[in-house]
């Protein structure tokens, strides 16, 4: 039974939405998470199909090891012996048009020594290019997230290379150090979806530091454990969670947040409201234009968000350990990245797309019956494929037409890799950015939130504290970055500025 005011309600159980609610619970304070799905975790979750377990969207943790983002928040919450996490140290396997090559995330001087040897006429500039990474790197770490007045007034003296590549992208660093542009596409593979042009070097560099320095990690029993502790540390200091309920309106007077409004009429009354959910939901749907300053509205709208994706999911009657298979496999078909991006962009899907496989089950058997694997596919697409992916013309038959047919097209080229996958596929799903809308209510599908370009990377990232007094962001749109890592950031900075703020009250 949910009461009529809280201290805190936060609008969305994602990862964001569960941490800052469960720090700030644990700071005493009273919370309600209210969560419009009946699943917890938004892109971070799992669903069971024939004894399958497949993870919804996001496959890895990171920052999970003892001084992580993560690591501490569990330690925290008193939570960390509830969850196993498996390091992730089996090779991944990258296959090109011309040069296919596997390295262990645990083993970058192999990975280096097989780049040398395909490209010897840049070994020295890969050097070069190390060392600069490198510099990035350490600095990555010294800066941390604790971010004082002091670090910040001295910044370029004590970040040199931070401050100096704060603006650069991914192509801009690789066109000072190589020539060859095959190299360049190989070394500019991170997971973001825009491309090297486009791509910030800071959050690549980022994202190398964590999985590389501090490995990557998969919770046992599948992503849907990792929310699922996030829930027992909420609940463990009395926070509330209220699934199956969306939120209508932020109550908003005199400029300061009252409370929510329910989609059944109830209306919730609370000093703070937190929102997990996209710029646009939040500040259109949720509060109103009217309450906001044409100069905010402009910065919302100047904001580009990340392109979606089309995931297949399989379960599959196969031996893979005879094929000799990687956990997870990235097939680039074509070293024009720039080229797809913008294919992507008119709303297409490039004929031969690049995707990643990635097979669950031979990091934790657990996730397959015996015998059996959970394969999942993923692709970048547009979120207005086909005119919104045949919504606005043919209705369903032609949504379902549509998502028939990449299936095909994604079956048929994962068949290269593993010889007659299509005669042992005994469970098939997919969703298309239309269902990663609907059941999180990221707007257009954004897997990421906003793209990680380097304006909307750190400081020029959307800012946790709106111009309503009492409402706050938390999540993927917000400072720091997209990952599971970067909304915890997100979450703490957030719970301490409330804390903050009460003990100033
Ligand atoms: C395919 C894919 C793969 C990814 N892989 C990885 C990975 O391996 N590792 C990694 O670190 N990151 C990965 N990411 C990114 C990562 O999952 C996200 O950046 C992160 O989980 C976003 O968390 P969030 O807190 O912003 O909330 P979200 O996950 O966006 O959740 C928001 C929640 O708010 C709820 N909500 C919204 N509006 C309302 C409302 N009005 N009322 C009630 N509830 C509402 C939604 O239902 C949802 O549950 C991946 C993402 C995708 C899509």
């Amino acid at each position: 039974m949910i009461k009529e005011e809280y201290d805190v309600i936060v609008i969305g159980a994602g990862i964001g939405g569960l941490a800052c609610a469960s720090l700030l619970a644990k700071a005493g304070m009273q919370v309600l998470v209210v969560e419009q799905s009946s699943r917890p975790g938004g892109y971070v979750g799992s669903f069971k199909k024939k004894g399958f377990t497949f993870d919804c969207a996001a496959h890895f943790v990171t920052g999970c090891h003892k001084n992580g983002v993560i690591g501490k928040l569990l330690r925290e919450l008193k939570v960390e012996r509830e969850i196993k996490f498996i390091k992730v140290k089996a090779p991944v396997r990258f296959i090109f048009p011309d040069f296919e090559f596997s390295f262990s995330l645990n083993d970058l001087e192999g990975a280096e020594r097989i780049i040398k040897e395909r490209f010897p006429q840049e070994a020295k500039n890969l050097d070069r290019y190390k060392e600069t990474l490198d510099r990035i790197g350490q600095e990555i770490i010294k800066v941390g997230s604790s971010f004082s007045i002091w670090k910040m007034s001295f910044f370029p003296l004590l970040f040199p290379s931070l401050f100096k590549y704060r603006n650069y992208t991914v192509r801009k660093l690789m066109d000072e150090h190589f020539t060859d542009e095959r190299l360049k596409t190989i070394l500019s593979i991170s997971p973001v979806t825009v491309p090297p042009s486009k791509a910030s070097l800071l959050m690549a560099a980022v994202l190398k530091v964590e999985s590389q320095e501090a490995g990557i990690y998969y919770p046992k029993g599948g992503m849907q454990s990792f929310t699922n502790v996030l829930v027992r540390g909420l609940k463990k200091y009395k926070g509330e969670l209220l699934l199956n309920t969306l939120i209508t309106k932020i109550l908003i007077d005199k400029g300061k947040v009252q409370g929510v409004k329910l989609a059944d009429g109830r209306r919730i009354k609370a000093t703070y409201v937190i929102s997990n959910a996209s710029l646009q939901q939040t500040f259109y749907k949720l509060v109103g234009k009217k309450y906001l300053k044409k100069r905010f509205i402009k910065k919302i709208e100047g904001k580009e968000l990340s392109l979606s994706c089309f995931i297949l999911y399989l379960g599959i009657d196969m031996d893979l350990k005879s094929l000799d298979l990687n956990f997870r496999i990235n097939v680039y078909p074509t070293y024009n990245t720039e080229k797809q991006y913008e294919i992507l962009k008119g709303g297409e899907i490039p004929e031969e797309f690049a995707f990643v496989m990635t097979f669950f089950s031979l990091i934790d058997p657990i996730t397959a019956p015996k015998g059996k694997h959970a394969l999942i596919i993923t692709t970048a697409a547009p979120y207005h494929y086909h005119k919104d992916w045949g919504t606005g013309d043919g209705g369903e038959v032609e949504y379902r037409r549509l998502k028939e047919n990449i299936i095909k097209r994604m079956v048929e080229k994962a068949e290269k890799i593993i010889p007659d996958l299509s005669f042992h596929i005994i469970y098939q799903g997919a969703a298309t950015p239309l269902t990663l809308e609907r059941e999180t209510l990221n707007t257009q599908g954004a897997i990421y939130g906003l793209a990680a370009t380097p304006k909307q990377i750190g400081p020029g990232r959307f800012k946790n504290r709106t111009p309503i007094k009492g409402l706050y962001l938390v999540g993927h749109y917000t400072y720091v970055a997209h990952g599971i890592g970067a909304v915890t950031h997100s979450a703490r900075a957030v719970a301490n500025m409330i804390v903050k703020r009460e003990e100033r009250r």
